[in-house]
């Protein structure tokens, strides 16, 4: 079988690897002939009005590595080769106030919030939802890009300022949340689904920089909450493939939906090793129709991310139980290169480990101060 990604970052470089023990080769769709998985499969030019006809010829269903692709190129698709997650999925969770009304009519609590038009609407919901707030771009934003927190009444003329032009937005209730989670799961057209422990995530300026899997002190319940949210969402949106929700826990214990994304997600990458089944693996098969791998943890893991600058990368290698996955690209601040895979027997231990990687870790992570 063949797989064809629109886009050729990392997550279609990981998704290939991941392909390749079960004989599912990837081809990829991206403008950039040096993107990390252009290597890893035949790559189709973006750029070349001929390409994207010539991609579809050569696959059996596609699927993609980012919700901010054009929902055009994605019905384009979908009428010719079978797209997953199909184009409902994409609609939504390209959409931060589709994705929240969603959120709320499927009965799923979200940080409360207002769609803004105009300089009017966001004084009237600042005074209604109360400050600090967050204010956000519907469309297009990723690692906390097209946001700005408000936090006293002289933040809304400046806040509009700065985004206004891109209205609509949304203004948000801001969560005095205790921690961030996600949860994955991998659905397949058949509606079999599995689910990943609930992940604990930590991010510092807008950029996931680490993930503890499976999340401590996660009593039960919460995490059967977390499925039961994921599963309404499956459900309504027919969805094949990966889905993640990135949620708020607050003080009283409560989970807040802060965004989903309909693809593998950063805060997944732990599965690599961690997990019976990668997230990749699962994606592929979910989208192949075929039965879903156990998403079990195999040890409690965790997830450095190397950001910017690449570092020392032959420490890591010395690291006894430490996996280093690198992307094949050039430094950049703030961007992704690699990421850091660790796991061990107990989380105590696993903490010292993630410690042991401070050189790729911001001065103020809370695990170098715990
Ligand atoms: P997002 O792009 O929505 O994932 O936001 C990026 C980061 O900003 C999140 O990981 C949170 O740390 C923070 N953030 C976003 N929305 C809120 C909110 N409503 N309340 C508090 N913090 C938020």
């Amino acid at each position: 079988m063949k797989v064809g990604v629109l886009g050729a970052g990392q997550l279609g470089r990981m998704l290939a690897l991941a392909g390749t023990p079960l004989g599912i080769r990837c081809a990829f769709y991206d403008g950039d002939l040096t993107a990390p998985a252009a290597h890893l499969g035949q790559n189709f030019d973006q750029r070349d009005p001929a390409a994207l006809d010539a991609f579809l010829a050569a696959v059996d269903v596609v699927t993609y590595e980012s919700e901010n692709i054009s929902i055009d190129l994605a019905e384009y698709v979908a009428a010719r080769k079978p797209l997953y997650p199909g184009p409902g999925s994409l609609r939504i969770s390209q959409h931060r106030l589709k994705e929240k009304t969603l959120c709320n009519e499927l009965g799923i609590p979200t940080p409360a919030f207002r769609a803004i038009h105009s300089l009017d609407d966001l004084k009237n919901a600042a005074t209604e939802l109360g400050l600090p707030a967050v204010l956000k771009t519907t469309t297009m934003g990723y690692d906390g890009k097209g946001q700005a927190v408000l936090r006293s009444a002289a933040d809304v003329d400046t806040a509009w300022a700065a985004l206004g032009k891109q209205a609509p937005l949304i203004l948000e209730a801001f969560v005095d949340y205790t921690r961030e989670l996600s949860l994955l799961a991998a659905r397949n057209a058949a509606g079999e689904a599995v689910f990943y422990p609930l992940t604990e995530n930590w991010h510092y300026q807008g950029i996931l920089r680490y993930s503890i899997a499976p999340a401590e002190n996660v009593p039960a319940a919460l995490q059967q909450t977390a499925e039961d949210y994921m599963n309404r969402l499956l459900k309504q949106l027919n969805h094949v493939g990966m889905l993640t929700v990135e949620l708020f826990e607050t003080r009283d214990g409560r989970l807040l939906v802060n965004e989903m994304a309909p693809r593998v997600h950063n805060s997944g990458h732990w599965t690599i090793e961690g997990a019976e089944t990668s997230q990749f693996e699962n994606h592929l098969r979910a989208i192949l129709g075929k039965p879903l791998g156990s998403t079990e943890a195999r040890q409690p893991s965790a997830m450095v991310n190397i950001i910017g600058e690449h570092g020392d990368v032959d420490a890591v290698l010395r690291q006894p139980g430490a996996h280093l996955h690198l992307y094949d690209k050039d430094e950049r601040p703030a961007r992704k290169l690699g990421h850091i895979n660790l796991h061990c027997h107990h989380h105590v231990e696993l903490h010292d480990k993630i410690r042991a990687l401070r050189d790729w870790l911001p001065a103020d992570a809370p695990i170098l101060k715990a």
